[in-house]
């Protein structure tokens, strides 16, 4: 054993472990889909056939079965807790998800956000009797702008690409009230940007010219004078970018870009690792969105929901949308209707994840304005304790400088194993954690991007980085079998992803009745 208690030699197990009569493994127990468990002929419950009456349905009433799979209480309870045991999650686990943000949500955000006066109200209430659910957006939003330096914020996108799609649809606004949405079609993006980025410009009608990443993971001012013209509305640029590094010309690219009469979006979904540092105001942007789910905590592992405001400058404030909030005197009220504004729209029903603000907002105020600084200064900490601490085994692409808040390696250090980075990231389920980010940045060739975040202990981040060196070593010394045939130990082995993701199967259908 090492220090941490973790066998040092290859215990590991190559022959196939025994079938089992259940397909049960252990406690990790095979659940088949509650279709197929239940029958639709039973009902959980058992009730005596009611005593004949005359329904006043008018002939409306059910005359088939209800086609739901009938389970006792325990058994559909049951069901649902094994499912709930499949996912992995940050309160399992460490959870390196570069780009995502897998932090911990602390347990008092989801106190406050129970509390009734936020929990349990409507948002067709009428607003006297919301008056402090209104309070706290309000005061989140004056974190959220005095965090960015920005003129205004828009509250209701309730994700990040949500957020994209929000700021690009004010800057389109904004465009076209200057006569120029009939020239103005271009948006810029870096090859390392997130899908969303390219995804949004599209889904808005523009068409997307791509800017080269130097050598050095940056953007340089010149790739994006180049990229520039007078048909150009707008760079989509995120920084920190999804290499992991700050954009070191971020405020000359700022300058071009106004110069040549064009918007700025920055995509702010690692903000996490400046806030409190860097104001994105200060640096020229004029569009960014926050996500809730990545910087100010609140869980959002599985899809869950975030929340995706978007702060904007000067130049794009007068086209938020609505709703947004206007205090008169000492009571909030909410602009719900564009008459009368330069507001583009609308982006949704209503006014945004109220309980997502709750929990940036508990996030925020439990760690103050220096707090929340240094959250960011140990996830950076962290991400370049790993960087460091593998350098000497994995090849990093731009390992020679510190990194944000997550560290990026390529896969050329498994050239000569006959392995890829898929069959690393598969061993690392058997060591019980969650691989990181894989295949992307899709400039680096076969990306890991690996953001331990701030809020795993030096502790957990040894053994972190232990296992990745276990397992770095022994696919260097070629024990290939561990990675080919991983995972060993998860409840599905290898599927085939391809086949997944083509043609999905979303519906059961019953099975046509075998003839005996
Ligand atoms: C997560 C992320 C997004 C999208 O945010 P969602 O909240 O998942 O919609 C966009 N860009 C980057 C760089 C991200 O990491």
């Amino acid at each position: 054993m090492n220090q941490l208690g973790r066998p040092t030699q290859a215990h590991f197990v190559t022959r196939e472990a025994p079938e089992t009569f259940t397909a049960n493994r252990a406690l990790q127990i095979n659940e088949a889909l509650i279709f197929e468990t239940g029958r639709e002929d039973f009902t959980g419950v058992d009730l005596d056939a009611p005593a004949p009456f005359t329904p006043r349905l008018g002939g409306l009433e059910r005359q088939s079965e209800l086609g739901l799979p009938g389970l006792s209480e325990p058994e559909t309870m049951r069901h649902y807790v094994r499912l709930s045991q499949k996912n992995y999650a940050i309160d399992a686990g460490l959870y390196p998800l570069g780009s995502c943000t897998m932090k911990h949500n602390p347990r008092l955000n989801e106190k406050m956000a129970r509390l009734p006066g936020f929990g349990d109200i409507h948002p067709l209430q009428p607003v006297s009797t919301v008056q402090g659910a209104l309070e706290l957006i309000e005061e989140l939003s004056g974190w959220l702008l005095a965090l960015t330096n920005m003129k205004a914020v828009a509250m209701s996108p309730k994700a990040g690409a949500h957020g994209e799609m929000c700021g690009m649809m004010a800057i389109k606004a904004a465009i076209a009230a200057k006569g120029e949405a009939a020239t103005r079609k271009i948006v810029l993006a870096p090859e390392s940007a997130h899908g969303t980025n390219p995804a949004t410009a599209a889904a808005l009608g523009f068409s997307v010219r791509a800017v080269p990443a130097g050598p050095d993971g940056l953007v340089h001012p010149d790739a994006v004078k180049a990229a520039l013209g007078p048909d150009v509305a707008a760079i989509m640029l995120t920084n920190p970018n999804t290499c992991g590094l700050f954009e070191r010309d971020i405020v000359e690219i700022a300058r071009l870009v106004h110069e040549a009469g064009a918007y700025f979006y920055c995509d702010g979904a690692n903000f996490n690792a400046i806030v409190g540092k860097v104001r994105p105001g200060d640096l020229g942007i004029d569009a960014m969105h926050i996500n809730l789910h990545k910087t100010f905590s609140t869980p959002h592992g599985g899809g869950g929901p975030g929340a995706g405001p978007v702060v904007l400058s000067e130049r794009l404030a007068a086209f938020a949308p609505v709703p947004f909030l206007r205090r008169d005197g000492d009571k909030l009220g909410l602009v719900e209707h564009v008459a009368g504004t330069q507001a583009f729209g609308r982006m949704t029903a209503f006014h945004g994840q109220m309980g997502m603000f709750v929990r940036a907002l508990a996030y925020i105020l439990s760690h103050g304005a220096d707090g929340l600084a240094k959250a960011s200064e140990d996830a950076v900490l962290a991400a370049n304790y790993l960087r460091v601490g593998l350098s000497d085994l994995m090849s990093a692409p731009f390992g020679d400088r510190p990194c944000m808040h997550e560290a990026l390696f390529d896969d050329t250090w498994l050239k000569d194993s006959g392995l890829t980075t898929l069959d690393f990231a598969k061993a690392m389920i058997d060591e019980g954690f969650h691989p990181m980010t894989i295949y992307f940045p899709l400039v680096v060739h076969g990306a890991m991007l690996i953001e331990p975040t701030e809020s795993e202990s030096r502790v957990s981040l040894e053994l972190f980085l232990a296992t990745m060196r276990d397992l770095a070593m022994r696919a260097l010394r070629g024990e290939t079998e561990r990675f080919l045939g991983a995972p060993f130990y998860a409840p599905r082995r290898r599927l085939d992803e391809t086949a997944a993701a083509r043609k999905p199967v979303l519906r059961w259908r019953k099975p046509e009745p075998v003839e005996e």
